[in-house]
């Protein structure tokens, strides 16, 4: 997916410069939450994340953030067989994401494999590639 948008090394205050969206004090902190938080996390699930610091943040601060964030492009969303959507935070480059089963931790891949793709279906299915989707499983450093 090609999703225009600043660096992900930029800071939460200027994530939303030049977009319909207003930065606010609750949003950043829902923002840095999903940030270090680096696994797939469904609005209730980073609401009660925050509630530990934030007890001032409202549930539906955080399904607008991160309605915000999908938006933009700067989260993933996970696929539907994992229930009500999950959110990731995501770099702009086109990657994938490794999933780990024990602990739930996302680590993105690089991916070069588009090209490949690309002409293989075109020369033996006469198929015009748009795009593709992985997701890898497996356990993470941290956990084997
Ligand atoms: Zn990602
Ligand atoms: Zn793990
Ligand atoms: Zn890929």
């Amino acid at each position: 997916m090609k999703r225009p948008r600043p660096p992900r090394t930029e800071s939460e205050a200027t994530l939303f410069a030049g977009t319909r969206h207003r930065m606010t004090t609750q949003r950043r902190q829902v923002i840095s939450a999903l940030r270090s938080a680096r696994r797939y996390l469904t609005a209730q699930q980073l609401h009660e994340r925050l509630r530990l610091k934030r007890p001032r943040i409202g549930l539906a601060t955080v399904y607008r953030t991160l309605e915000a964030l999908r938006e933009l492009g700067l989260v993933s969303t996970s696929s539907p067989r994992l229930g009500e959507a999950a959110y990731v935070w995501c770099t702009s480059e086109h990657h994938h994401h490794a999933i780990c089963s024990r602990c739930g931790r996302v680590d993105d891949v690089p991916c070069k494999a588009g090209r490949n793709y690309e002409r293989i279906l075109s020369r033996g299915l006469g198929f015009a590639l748009q795009g593709h989707q992985l997701e890898f499983f497996g356990i993470c450093a941290r956990c084997s």
